[in-house]
Parts: structure tokens; C-alpha cells; sequence
């Protein structure tokens, strides 16, 4: 039939209704989010909005009344058990069917669970959803004691909001520095230092042996046997892509389902896009998951395309922003691999970028309040071009004129 099925009602949902029909899509369109909200951004469910700041209204990614303009179908609250791709129908909870033409995944993440004891304690958080941010806001009153698990991006950006409402934050992380996965020493130890002078605990080498507490959490117990009081605890130690539907309807899965650059999977009507997917980057010559706003609006306009009969590669260098008190990191690049950091600007203060190179070449950049070098490095890395060290750490040549 003439009908796109899209799963999951996240960010890459919002942008594949946009996108079908921008492209010129006229046969139906119906989306089914097991959220009760239609699609939302994520990103200031960490940061202005864990923060009171912004409402609901300025973190949809379309207003209310985009997806009746657009003619799509919204079904919420409603998770899709199973999928025949053989008949191309998807069932529903409740039992309705849809049959498809074509369907599309954007069945994103779901938080990794801990697993030590007490993990099941009530005041034990996690940050995935709105409803999510409701049940901590509900522990946010001054003096109030928050264990943060994992030193991540999420992490760190809950402990800026929290320390700002006057929260006692601790941070535990297993690996001798935050960020340990993602960044390079000198960027890991830049954010250590913010976080303290700002008023953050930070433990490293720290691992968590449990969750104290007999009805409600009381405290955190780390691997050397030591209590850190707790009334509450965020745990970000990362998500797991949400396969199962897609592995168990036969489709190719491998640390996420797998699609081209067209965001095929491996049977011809079904699609992937977002933080779901295992993909190609020919940029760097890898496959790999992104949990990246950027790589799900892209990967959306790539399926949607394709299903209007048009080629749109996604091959785009990945990229992607954190937001902690003043400081504003943005990221392109894949580091992975680099055998050397050069700093630009002083690392000492809050305005600096980190550029990682590999063989003297380029492969990614950290900025902290350094837009320039992110648009630029962002720039140069889409085109394969490169500058050498000593011109990237010399601040009095501009960033336009590296390549000159
Ligand atoms: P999701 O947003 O995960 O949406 C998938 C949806 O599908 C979910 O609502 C899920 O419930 C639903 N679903 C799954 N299975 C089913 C089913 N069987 N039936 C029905 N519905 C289903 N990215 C950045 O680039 N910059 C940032 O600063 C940033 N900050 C972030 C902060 C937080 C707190 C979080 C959680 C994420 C952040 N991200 C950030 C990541 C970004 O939000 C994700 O990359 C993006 O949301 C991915 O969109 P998606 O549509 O692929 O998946």
C-alpha cells in the first residue's frame, strides 16, 4: 500500500514526516510513539529544561498541530509488539493492525540499567524522557544530596543544573577521569576543574558497589566500602539501542540495526534512522551508532528521500554539543585513534579548542566557547582538509585562514 508506518515517535520520527513530505510524499503517514508526547527534543531534558528554564512548549520539535498540517497520523501511548515483514503489517498493543508500504525505525535508545543491589530503590533516576525529568525535579530542593553515576555528558550536565539549585552533587566515576570514553586527558581534566571550582564532588576511580537504603535511597556505596549520603541518585551510564522489534521481525541487527547510506536495512521496505542504527561514515571509514541529534535529523531526510525515489547519501561528519553552566563544547569529528592533541587558546581559562590529530592530520575537535574553530574544523573535516599543529595552536592566524 501507499503508506509509510514510522515506529518510535522521537526526534527522527518528527524530521521523517517533515522530510516525506517536503519530498513530495502523498499517501499516509502514521506514527506510533509509545511516549504520550508527541516527537521532543532530548537535549534540555539535561539542560534548560531540567533547569525550569524552558517549557514543554520549547522542547517539541514540531509544534502540536505540525502533524495534523501534515497529514500524519499520531498514535501515542501505544508501543508496537510486533512486526511481519513478510506481510508488511505491524501490530500494536491492544491488537490493532497497520499494514505498510513502507516502515521506517526510529526506535531510538532506552537508559542501561544498574545492576547492583538497591538499584531498585525509589529515588533511583534515570534521563531518557520528560517523565524522567519530572520524577527528579521532584527531588530538586536546596541542600538536597545527589549521587550522580557516570561521568558523561548527561551526567555532567545534570550536575551543573543541580549544583545551581543548590544541590550537594557527587559524581562517581569508575575510570580515572569524566568523559574518559569520549574525550582526551587535557579535555577531561578542563571539565574536572570547572566542575570543582563550581562546587561539584568528583570521584574518580570510584566504582559503585550499591544503592543504600531500606524503602528509599539513603546513600551510595562505592567499591572500597565507603557511604556517600544520597536522597537521590541519577545513574547516566549510557542506553542500548532498541533492536528487538527489528531482530525479531528478521532484519539485520548488530549493535543496532543496520542500514547503508540511504538507511536501508536489510529487508527492501524497511528503514532505520537515528540513534537506533549501525551505519556506514565514509568520512572515517567506519560503521558505528551515533547518539546524535545531528545524525537523526540527517538519517531521516535520507530514508524519507529514498522512499520518494531520490538518492541522499548521509555521509556527514558527526557532530555534537554539550551545555555545561557558561561553557558551550561542541564536537565534530570522530577522535578515535588520534595520536596527538594540540590546544588552541588557554586551557587554564574557559575558552579553548582541542584539536585531535592522527599521522598530522585533523580527525576532530573539542571547543569550549570557540564557535569558530567548531564551524570551521566541522568544515574542513566534511571537505578531508587539514592544517599542521603549529598553525591550529597559533591563535594569531584566524581559523578562516587556516587554509590559506
Ligand atoms: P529517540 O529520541 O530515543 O526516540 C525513539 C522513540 O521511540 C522513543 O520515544 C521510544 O520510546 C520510542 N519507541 C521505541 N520502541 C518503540 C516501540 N516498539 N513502539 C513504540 N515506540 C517505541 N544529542 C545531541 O546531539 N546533543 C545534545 O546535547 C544531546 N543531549 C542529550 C541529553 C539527554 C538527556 C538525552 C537523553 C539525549 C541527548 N542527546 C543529545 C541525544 C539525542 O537526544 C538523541 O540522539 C536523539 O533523541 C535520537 O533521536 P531518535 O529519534 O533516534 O530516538
Amino acid at each position: 500500500s501507499d503508506s509509510v508506518v514510522i515506529i518510535g515517535a522521537g526526534h527522527a520520527a518528527g524530521q521523517a514526516v517533515a522530510s516525506l513530505r517536503q519530498e513530495g510524499f502523498e499517501g499516509t503517514i502514521v506514527v506510533i510513539g509509545e511516549e504520550s508526547v508527541v516527537p521532543y527534543q532530548r537535549p534540555p531534558l539535561s539542560k534548560k529544561f531540567l533547569a525550569g528554564e524552558i517549557g514543554i512548549d520549547r522542547v517539541l520539535f514540531k509544534p502540536v498541530d505540525f502533524y495534523a498540517k501534515a497529514e500524519a497520523e499520531m498514535i501515542l501511548d501505544t508501543k508496537v509488539e510486533t512486526v511481519d515483514t513478510a506481510a508488511k503489517k505491524v501490530v500494536l498493543e491492544g491488537g490493532r493492525t497497520l499494514d505498510y508500504g513502507k516502515l521506517i525505525f526510529t526506535t531510538g535508545g532506552r537508559v542501561r540499567k544498574l545492576a547492583c543491589p538497591g538499584a531498585e530503590l525509589p529515588g533511583v533516576n534515570y534521563l531518557r524522557t520528560i517523565a524522567d525529568v519530572e520524577a527528579i525535579r521532584a527531588h530538586f530542593k536546596p541542600g538536597a544530596k545527589l549521587v550522580i553515576v557516570g561521568g558523561g555528558y548527561i551526567g555532567l550536565e545534570v550536575a551543573a543544573v543541580a549544583v545551581k539549585h543548590d544541590i550537594d552533587v557527587t559524581v562517581l566515576e569508575m575510570a580515572p577521569t569524566v568523559l574518559g570514553r569520549v574525550t582526551c586527558r587535557e579535555v577531561a581534566e578542563f571539565f574536572q576543574r570547572v566542575h570543582r571550582e563550581e562546587g561539584v564532588k568528583i570521584l574518580t576511580d570510584t566504582a559503585l558497589a550499591g544503592i543504600e537504603g531500606t524503602d528509599h535511597v539513603t546513600g551510595v556505596k562505592t567499591g572500597t566500602g565507603d557511604i556517600i549520603p544520597a536522597d537521590f541518585v541519577i545513574a547516566g551510564i549510557g542506553i542500548l539501542p532498541n533492536v528487538e522489534l527489528a531482530q525479531e521481525a528478521g532484519i539485520t541487527c548488530n549493535n543496532g540495526i543496520v542500514v547503508d547510506e540511504l538507511c536501508r536495512t536489510s529487508d527492501e521496505n524497511v528503514y532505520a534512522a537515528g540513534d537506533c542504527t549501525f551505519h556506514p561514515n565514509p568520512i572515517y571509514d567506519v560503521e558505528l551508532r551515533l547518539e546524535s541529534v545531528h545524525n537523526a535529523l540527517e538519517q531521516a531526510k535520507t530514508a524519507a528521500a529514498h522512499i520518494c525515489g531520490k538518492d541522499k547519501p548521509y555521509g556527514q561528519v558527526p557532530w555534537f554539543w554539550s551545555d555545561q553552566y557558561d561553557l558551550k563544547l561542541q564536537i565534530a569529528g570522530l577522535s578515535q585513534g588520534y595520536d596527538d592533541v594540540v590546544i588552541r587558546g588557554d586551557i587554564t581559562g574557559r575558552s579553548f579548542a582541542a584539536f585531535y590529530m592522527k599521522d598530522g592530520r585533523m580527525i576532530a575537535v573539542d571547543a569550549v566557547n570557540r564557535a569558530p574553530e567548531f564551524m570551521m574544523s566541522k568544515m574542513m573535516l566534511q571537505k578531508g582538509q587539514s592544517a599542521p599543529a603549529e598553525k591550529l595552536a597559533d591563535e594569531s592566524i584566524e581559523m578562516k585562514d587556516m587554509l590559506a
